[in-house]
């Protein structure tokens, strides 16, 4: 399969199960369920290589798969995330998958465990996978027939079952119900931060250039006083990138943020600074509440209580976001209306409708969500040419350094890769 790589499945297994089954307090007992979680995304790494990813964990391992040394990559193509490239990838794996599915894993001293798989990734990448139409169309959400033009709409309460409007292809993973399938919270935050910032800056921006012309009562521009802002909260990285021609209409973009430096800008950037009176107040307010909801979404031992208002706010939440102009009879403006309607994103419509549902899941399940996958991926591809020459392939290596720690694990060898693997986190983009 060209530069890509598949580990089999049942083979991990076969390698993992006496260590899972050990001990006095082991992982697994006979007859438990084997709960699968698969996940993936497609990523450009660097420049010009792109690569489908496919990650096995088993969720049994608990808190453990928040580990990278704990995530199984089971597929690695190259290739960009279209449909075409992930059919590939996909069969390479399926029947391996279907009969885990249908059969489930009987050891050689006959010990069975049935086996559940679970899917998350991005929401790019579950749509595709799952044959669902992308975000942007009009039946979008993966778990719900809710209509585009609704998704400010926070009264209507839709079940949280099945999107069956915008289905286009037949599902990748045929075997999995919706049920099983829960997106991915990181991205999730990452693409709400991008719509609060980029609400904010056009604001700021509506005189393009003004917002670059230095004022005399402060003797610097709003521009810099952004980027200097930003320096104070600790976003050693932010800058804005000028337009081709300064106009009074041509926008200035900016250079791409972690997930880490996200979090920090919403948790503690002075909105207010730049936007006056109430105004300024609501949406940096708009800001740390989604922070907090974050905080809660990444909780430990969360109770039905906790989940409960966490529904209640991030519904709240939206409902702020999209907040229309109240007037009295008279015409009098009571209070201001925040943004528009048309701003509110599919991503809000999953964190108020499905977030609540999956962390009911999950807690029903007992299952934790893990952090952030393909941690390892970046520490490979930062600077390997992939493909070419005599080099090993970035995927050659994966595997390898994954074998490596596989050994280490089944032999009780103290490894200090852990580290080395952690610090590439700060590093990732999304
Ligand atoms: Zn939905």
């Amino acid at each position: 399969m060209g530069n890509g790589s598949i580990r089999s499945l049942i083979g991990l297994l076969i390698t993992l199960i006496p260590d899972l089954t050990e001990g006095n307090n082991p992982v697994l007992y006979n007859n438990n369920i084997i709960k699968i979680k698969l996940g993936g995304d497609g990523q450009q790494v660097g420049r010009y290589n792109h690569h489908v990813m496919l990650i096995a964990y088993i969720l049994n391992e608990k808190d453990k798969v928040l580990s990278p040394k704990y995530q199984y990559c089971i597929c690695l193509y190259p290739g960009t995330e279209k449909y075409e490239s992930l059919t590939i990838a996909h069969n390479q794996i399926i029947e391996e998958l279907t009969t885990l599915y249908n059969n489930g894993f009987t050891n050689e001293n006959n010990n069975h465990w049935k086996i559940e798989f679970w899917f998350t990734g991005d929401w790019k990448y579950m749509a595709l996978v799952l044959g669902i139409n992308g975000p942007m169309s009009n039946y979008f959400c993966l778990r719900c027939d809710y209509y585009k033009n609704e998704r400010w709409d926070t009264s209507k309460s839709w079940s949280n079952i099945e999107n069956t409007k915008g289905k286009v292809r037949t599902s990748l993973l045929p075997f999995l119900t919706p049920k099983y399938c829960i997106s991915d919270e990181l991205h999730l935050m990452l693409r709400i931060v991008d719509v609060l910032l980029k609400c904010f800056f056009l604001e700021l921006m509506r005189d393009a250039l003004a917002f670059d012309i230095t004022t005399p009562q402060e003797n610097i521009s709003t521009r810099e006083k952004i980027e200097i802002t930003m320096q104070e909260i600790g976003i050693t990285t932010f800058k804005f990138i000028p337009p081709e021609k300064k106009t009074k209409t041509a926008k200035w973009s900016w250079h791409t943020l972690m997930g880490p430096a996200k979090l920090k800008i919403i948790e503690k950037f002075p909105v207010s600074k730049f936007i006056i009176d109430q105004r300024g107040k609501d949406i940096e307010n708009l800001w740390k509440d989604f922070y907090y909801l974050y905080c809660t979404m990444r909780r430990e031992n969360l109770t039905e209580e906790d989940i409960i208002q966490f529904s209640q706010d991030a519904c709240k939440w939206v409902k702020e976001f999209a907040r229309p102009t109240k007037k009295t009879k008279t015409g009098k403006i009571e209070q201001e209306g925040l943004y528009q309607r048309t701003d509110v994103t599919p991503y809000m419509h999953i964190l108020a409708f499905h977030i609540p549902l999956f962390m009911q899941e999950l807690l029903q399940q007992n299952l934790c969500i893990e952090k952030k996958n393909h941690k390892h991926v970046r520490l490979f591809f930062g600077g390997i040419t992939m493909g070419g020459g005599t080099e090993q392939t970035a995927a050659y290596q994966i595997n390898n350094f994954e074998n490596q720690q596989i050994y280490f694990r089944i032999n009780k060898t103290s490894t200090s890769y852990s580290e080395k693997v952690l610090t590439a986190f700060d590093k990732i983009n999304e």
